[in-house]
């Protein structure tokens, strides 16, 4: 048996491979250096053509390019009228800002639990948290296979719920054909640089309702309209006049993230190919080691994976997911885990939930860490992630007569 890096052997590699990272080409950099060569560097052309770009790959009918993710969801909820003594339903295995968006309107957090498999909320959970304050779901296709769509556009109707989907790690998949972006009522993207494809920061919400995208518009920039047709009075005081019609904020993105991101964009099926040929390798290489579980996937969801999960059989494993995560990291391969339940941070704590809340969540996340996947990834990268999760499982597994 190898010896582990940890306990003094080689390493499978010598440069430090990490869990994601994003992908620049010269086609980029030319692209955002020419809208800073030119007049408009915030609400200029690009941002346009962002929203075109991405009205165009998802078939949603609005996209409104913001700043970030988080004020994707932010915009999300207030189009969806989220106030205060509304609850909305989310996981807990998420990002944080998932479940934060909800407070900054003043509304209730409430955790339904996954399945255990798939990871994805679980639409029976859902249904078993509506009350009647119940106002919205924020599903999240977690590490980037979509949510269960069917099920819980049917529990959205019959309670008349608004969905919206934090596609944050799922902007390339398709759920049963229909590309993600197109399905729930809204769909909020990232673009941080770990995300499938960048500006820095950058986010869009999308919606095919008129009605949601006007008031997406409206939360994106202060509550300002130029539009007459929304003016409560239309009377023009001069060419300078506008009005705010309602409450916003300013989560506008620049001209040179929006080129970015269209720049991005034009290599986005690439790189969903490439992450593809990855989690066809790893699924191949990991379903031999009976000491690990493996995310299972729905028939429906054609996933452009953004994180790849392994979830350790601690029973079979001599270590624990620290030690396993140690000695991967002394192999240089830096893996991370996703993601700590929303409601065990301390301000979640104060606010009164209670560790126990989610079992499936929290029992998956015991076990759980992801290893490296990004398109930049070489087939020598891949092979050394292989490698070092092979040897570290090898190292640490409980001979078969003792289990
Ligand atoms: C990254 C992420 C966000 C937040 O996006 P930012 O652009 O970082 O604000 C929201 N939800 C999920 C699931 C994410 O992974």
């Amino acid at each position: 048996m190898e010896k582990l890096a940890i306990n003094g052997g080689y390493p499978v590699r010598s440069g430090k491979i990490y869990y994601g990272r994003q992908w620049i080409d010269e086609e980029d950099i030319q692209a955002v250096s020419e809208v800073l060569r030119s007049s408009f560097i915030t609400c200029g052309p690009k941002v346009d053509e962002m929203e075109r770009t991405l009205e165009t790959y998802t078939g949603a009918k609005y996209a409104v390019a913001v700043s970030n993710g988080t004020a994707a969801l932010h915009c999300a909820c207030m189009a969806a009228g989220i106030g205060a003594g509304d609850e909305v339903i989310t996981t807990p295995l998420t990002f944080a800002a998932s479940a934060n968006c909800i407070l900054y309107c003043g509304a209730v957090p409430v955790f339904a639990d996954i399945n255990p498999e798939t990871y994805n909320i679980d639409p029976e959970s859902i249904r078993a948290h509506i009350t009647e304050k119940t106002k919205a779901v924020i599903a999240v296709d977690f590490s980037g296979q979509a949510v269960q769509h069917e099920e819980i556009r049917a529990i959205c109707d019959e309670f008349h719920l608004v969905f919206i989907e934090d596609a944050a790690h799922a902007i390339a998949t398709k759920y049963k054909g229909r590309q993600v972006g197109s399905l729930a009522d809204l769909t909020t993207f990232s673009f941080h640089p770990v995300k499938t494809i960048t500006g820095g920061e950058g986010g869009a919400v999308l919606t095919s309702q008129e009605k949601l995208y006007r008031k997406l518009a409206l939360a994106r920039t202060h509550g300002i309209t130029h539009e007459a047709s929304m003016m409560e009075n239309p009377v023009k005081e001069g060419p300078w006049h506008y009005e705010q019609i309602a409450l916003g904020y300013n989560y506008r993105i620049t001209d040179f993230q929006a080129a970015l991101i269209v720049s991005q964009m034009k290599k986005l099926d690439g790189f969903a190919a490439r992450r593809k040929e990855i989690v066809k390798r790893y699924d191949t290489a990991f379903s031999e080691l009976s000491e690990l579980i493996l995310q299972k996937e729905i028939p429906e969801s054609d996933t452009c994976r953004h994180l790849y999960i392994i979830r350790l059989r601690l029973d079979r494993l001599s270590c624990s997911r620290r030690e396993f995560f140690d000695a991967m990291g002394e192999e240089n391969v830096q893996c991370q885990v996703h993601y700590i339940p929303v409601y065990w941070f301390p301000y979640y704590q104060r606010l009164g939930y209670k560790k126990g809340l989610c079992p499936n969540a929290e029992k998956v996340y015991e076990g759980i860490m992801s290893i490296p996947i990004y398109p930049a990834m070489t087939d020598q990268d891949v092979a050394d992630v292989i490698h070092a999760v092979r040897k570290v499982t090898e190292n640490y597994k409980r001979p078969l007569s003792s289990l």
